[in-house]
């Protein structure tokens, strides 16, 4: 450690919220260049490195074969699927000295899929699973938590071809399996989950998901079945439409100053003879969809009164378009737009598209906006008095709401994304036109896949998860080191002469040795190897004029006094 590239800080940087960034940059493993964008110093890229090699030992083992493809691309590929314009902001678009566009690789599926048609010819080479560990670059829009959302980050990303459907399955299935191997491994604690596929394109996909407080991402459970959502992919289970018939005329009322659906459940039960909630209201919400040729739409979205649109749901719903809440200009520009007394009419009559929520069936009455200033309707019956344009996902999903299996009830929690497996389908092979001769000597269009792994987001993913108030605490899998030896009093030259050989004699035998052998303080030598969270401590301290040490397990506490003899038989024991 005397020489080793390290500063370690007492106090956390200004700019970190989360645990896992205030004690990565602190135990110098990370520091910042720009905002989403880190350096990895030794002891930080010792772990990358060995979250890499987990990751690459479980995709070689499912016959996974490990290419690299380069980061900086040219536009053609990412402009025949749409996605030059489709991934909007997010994408690194750049131009070269010639004036040609290029891009930085957020993901390359479009790559993969003209490799293998530029390769591969006969169905006899099928199926191949490719990957690659490489760096990714995203122009995030919040990049946050330091290396958990980077514009500049490392992923594995694998992509599976197949003749059929069935293959395409399996190969999808062995990824599955790699992934819950990968994370066992990595001693994470996730959930997997259904997804949606956003820019991606596609069927079936799930994700994978760290649990965690600070994660960005919620998902909802069913203990009773086992339903497990990302709550982006929760599909509302709508009722049974109800019988029109005998329902009550639609009447319009004076309500006064009643913008808000406080202010509108307030007058509806001074004035009306019933009991009414939000949930009986019908919540006119405005958005401007700019879909990827740059084209914009205002649509209206109704749902019941007593939920919150969900923003992340909403922009799951428009995926590819990107979408946003309507600003005053947008309504002083459209004149039938009366805020806080919007109802379904004006929208349908002015050809704005109307969704609303699958539970505003057929036959349900609402009290909604009436388009004139301090009046609503009540008694507004779906596929009576309006008929919406579709439905959408977008309003909040709570705990308690029915799974949509329909088996009991939903539960949520937090999560970080650290994987997500994707079955593409024909999307990007229809675009690339790739084809092999099949067994009956007629062309086969390939199914893809495609897997990704977040590397260098794990990193603080465990950190994230292992950490307690003193420091980090790796598992011995991806720990910088297996042994930090503390010499407690560096200026003792019979104890830091023990202190080099028994690093000599561990090293010796296999395990990845830190000596601190620096002439700072006992104090200080203390609480910098807390920090660092190498997972097995040896202190050569006040017992070793007795010939014992002490060893340390950072995750478990647990201290032994050990004759130094006898450590290294001890430590290689238990795998250090
Ligand atoms: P997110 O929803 O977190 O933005 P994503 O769905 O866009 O992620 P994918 O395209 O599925 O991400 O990428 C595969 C994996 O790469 C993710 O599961 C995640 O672990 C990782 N990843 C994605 N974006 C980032 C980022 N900005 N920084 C670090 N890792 C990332
Ligand atoms: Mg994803």
């Amino acid at each position: 450690m005397s020489s080793l590239f390290l500063r370690t800080l007492r106090d956390d940087p200004a700019d970190a919220e989360v645990p896992s960034h205030k004690l990565l940059v602190r135990a110098g493993y990370v520091r910042r260049v720009a905002p989403g964008v880190y350096s990895w110093l030794p002891l930080g890229l010792r772990v990358l490195r060995r979250v890499e090699n987990v990751v690459r030992e479980e995709m070689n083992r499912i016959g996974a074969q490990e290419i690299s493809l380069p980061a900086l691309l040219p536009r053609e590929p990412y402009e025949v699927t749409g996605r030059w314009s489709e991934y909007g902001d997010a994408l690194f678009r750049l131009k070269d000295r010639k004036g040609a566009d290029m891009l930085l690789g957020p993901t390359h599926e479009e790559l993969f899929a003209q490799l293998i048609k530029s390769e591969y010819t006969s169905y006899k080479d099928l199926p191949v699973t490719l990957y690659q560990i490489q760096t990714k670059y995203r122009d995030e829009e919040r990049p946050r938590a330091g290396i958990l959302r980077g514009r500049e980050f490392v992923m594995k990303d694998s992509y599976s071809f197949d003749l059929d459907e069935g293959g395409s399955k399996a190969s999808y299935d062995a990824h599955r399996e790699a992934y819950q191997k990968i994370f066992a491994r990595l001693g994470v604690r996730y959930v997997i989950v259904a997804a949606t596929s956003g820019a991606m394109g596609g069927s079936a996909s799930e994700e994978f998901l760290a649990e965690s407080e600070v994660g960005e991402d919620t998902y909802v459970r069913c203990l009773e079945s086992g339903y497990a959502a990302n709550v982006e992919a929760v599909v509302t289970p709508a009722p049974p439409a109800r019988p029109i018939e005998g329902l009550a005329e639609a009447v319009v009322y004076d309500t006064g100053s009643t913008p808000t659906i406080p202010t509108l459940v307030d007058w509806a039960n001074a004035a009306l003879d019933r009991t009414v909630t939000a949930a009986d209201t019908l919540k006119n919400i405005l958005v401007k969809v700019t879909h990827a040729d740059g084209a914009t739409e205002i649509v209206g979205i109704g749902l019941p009164g007593d939920r919150e649109v969900d923003l992340k749901r909403l922009e799951a719903s428009f995926e590819p378009s990107s979408v946003a809440l309507l600003d005053d200009a947008d309504f002083a520009a459209n004149a039938f737009l009366v805020k806080g007394y919007i109802g379904p009419k004006a929208l349908l009559a002015n050809e704005v598209r109307y969704l609303v929520d699958p539970r505003v069936v057929d036959g349900t009455a609402w009290i909604t906006g009436a388009d004139e200033q301090g009046k609503h309707v009540v008694d507004l019956v779906a596929g009576r008095d309006f008929v919406a344009d579709g439905t959408i996902e977008a309003a909040q999903v709570r705990d308690g709401d029915l799974s949509p299996d329909g088996r009991g009830p939903l539960v949520s929690a937090r999560g970080i994304e650290i994987g997500h497996i994707f079955q593409l389908g024909r999307k990007y092979t229809d675009a690339f036109e790739v084809d092999v001769l099949g067994e009956n000597g007629k062309p086969v269009r390939l199914i893809q896949g495609s897997y990704g792994v977040g590397v260098s987001r794990l990193v603080a993913v465990i950190a994230e998860q292992t950490h307690d108030e003193k420091g980090l605490a790796w598992p011995r899998e991806v720990a910088p080191f297996g042994v930090q030896i503390v010499v407690a009093n560096g200026k003792d030259a019979a104890a830091a002469a023990a202190g080099e050989q028994l690093a000599t004699a561990l090293d010796s035998a296999g395990a990845e040795v830190l000596l601190d052998d620096r002439k700072a303080s006992p104090g200080v030598k203390f609480k910098d190897s807390e920090l660092l969270g190498v997972p097995t401590t040896v202190v050569i301290g006040r017992s070793f004029s007795n010939g014992v040490v002490e060893v340390r397990d950072r995750i478990t506490g647990d201290v032994a006094e050990i004759a130094l003899d006898e450590v290294v038989g001890h430590l290689i024991g238990e795998r250090a």
